[in-house]
């Protein structure tokens, strides 16, 4: 799905030497590669906190923590997506209220967020999925509303830019009260392991964040509240910080496989290619509220899993993100749930297929890829 080992031909001139500074110079922890990357992170994203930590589900759950939610808050997500979203919350004893999605976008479904509203409610989570900006404008007025909290689950959409409807951008993960990303190697921005942060413009809410990722202490050996330890390490911040000038290209080349694959895909009548338009109010022509961490079609009448197969057996891999809705896991499942409020997930769980998507997909492997795809389903139509 992903070529990493190409990827990083491109750039083993710089990566090497930057990780071979922190052996050198044995600042593993906290060493000044966490704090140069954090920098440019803020200036790329044009925010005024990000708190590097371990990983992206760390991030989600130390951002629920530092916002002080409390065992009995419901928390208002999204039922297609991956698990580490209601994980963290379901982990804090908070209630996670999973809501249905929209057919189009895939993303969290605005009415169902109304609908599911309650006087227990205290946040939403909205998350970029497959690199496509959620309704944001929606979501931050129904939250001002509701005087609830919004954390954008930002792992997938790191880089996308947020088409306001006054025309303005602004990147994802900084529109929120506060939002966690991950650095998971697969993701549009990977390290060569675990890492992840935390971004928010809201200084109190960045102090006790950092105070949180190190033990609950503000002054050491004083551990004021109950915290984790969660870090970026060196090495990871020193990939990382090579890769963050990359990111942009990395994204535009994600888009330019997605455009080829999409003009293949987008007359056949029982494809439908993913929406680029829709989340920025229909106004951007290079529409780049989308960056591609999944390209997935929707298919109709196609037996998904034998075409799965088919290109297994053809070297093709792919991908069902994700084969089962969240209400339906059992560590998730919940009597108050009502299938007739997951139409749209339960859908797309069955008909959903994502195809390898990275920076190193070239015009030959993506013609063969389509060829194979269109040639299996005029077969068996
Ligand atoms: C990858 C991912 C996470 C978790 O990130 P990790 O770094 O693997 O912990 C959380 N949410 C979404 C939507 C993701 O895709």
């Amino acid at each position: 799905m992903v070529d990493l080992q190409s990827q990083y031909a491109h750039i083993k001139e710089t990566v090497d030497p930057s990780i071979q500074e922190v052996i050198d110079t044995a600042s593993f922890i906290n060493g000044p590669k966490v704090h140069q990357f954090q920098k440019h992170l803020e200036d790329y994203l044009k925010v005024k906190h990000v708190i590097p930590c371990a990983n992206g589900t760390d991030a989600l759950q130390i951002a629920m923590m530092g916002l002080g939610l409390e065992q009995g808050d419901e928390v208002i997500t999204a039922d297609f997506t991956f698990a580490a979203t209601v994980e963290v919350i379901a982990l804090l004893k908070l209630t996670p209220v999973l809501v249905d999605v929209d057919p189009v976008t895939f993303n969290i479904d605005v009415d169902a967020i109304k609908n599911a509203i309650t006087p227990k409610t205290k946040a939403i989570v909205p998350v970029h999925l497959f690199g496509l900006a959620a309704n944001m404008d929606e979501i931050m007025a129904i939250a001002k509303e509701h005087n609830l909290y919004v954390i954008e689950d930002n792992a997938q959409g790191i880089g996308a830019n947020y088409t306001h409807k006054d025309g303005s951008k602004t990147k994802t993960g900084v529109i929120g009260h506060v939002a966690s990303t991950s650095f998971f190697p697969s993701k549009n921005l990977g390290c060569y392991g675990d890492g992840g942060a935390i971004f928010t413009n809201d200084d109190e809410l960045a102090h006790t964040i950092r105070g949180i990722v190190n033990h609950g202490m503000y002054q050491r050996y004083h551990h004021d509240v109950v915290g984790v330890n969660s870090r970026l390490d060196s090495i990871q911040a020193a990939v990382l910080d090579v890769k963050l000038p990359y990111l942009d290209r990395y994204n535009d080349t994600r888009r330019n496989a997605a455009r080829k694959y999409t003009k293949a895909f987008k007359d056949h009548p029982q494809i439908t290619t993913p929406s680029g338009r829709t989340a920025c109010n229909g106004i951007c022509d290079t529409c780049d509220c989308h960056v591609f961490h999944q390209y997935t079609l929707k298919l109709e009448g196609v037996d998904r899993d034998a075409l799965v197969s088919h290109l297994n057996e053809k070297g093709i891999p792919c991908g069902v993100y994700y084969p089962i809705p969240l209400h339906k896991q059992k560590a998730y499942a919940d009597e108050r749930y009502n299938e007739s409020d997951f139409e749209v997930t339960n859908h797309l769980v069955d008909n959903v297929i994502s195809l390898p998507m990275h920076t190193e997909l070239d015009d030959e492997q993506i013609d063969y890829i389509t060829t194979t795809v269109l040639s299996f389903i005029n077969s068996n139509a």
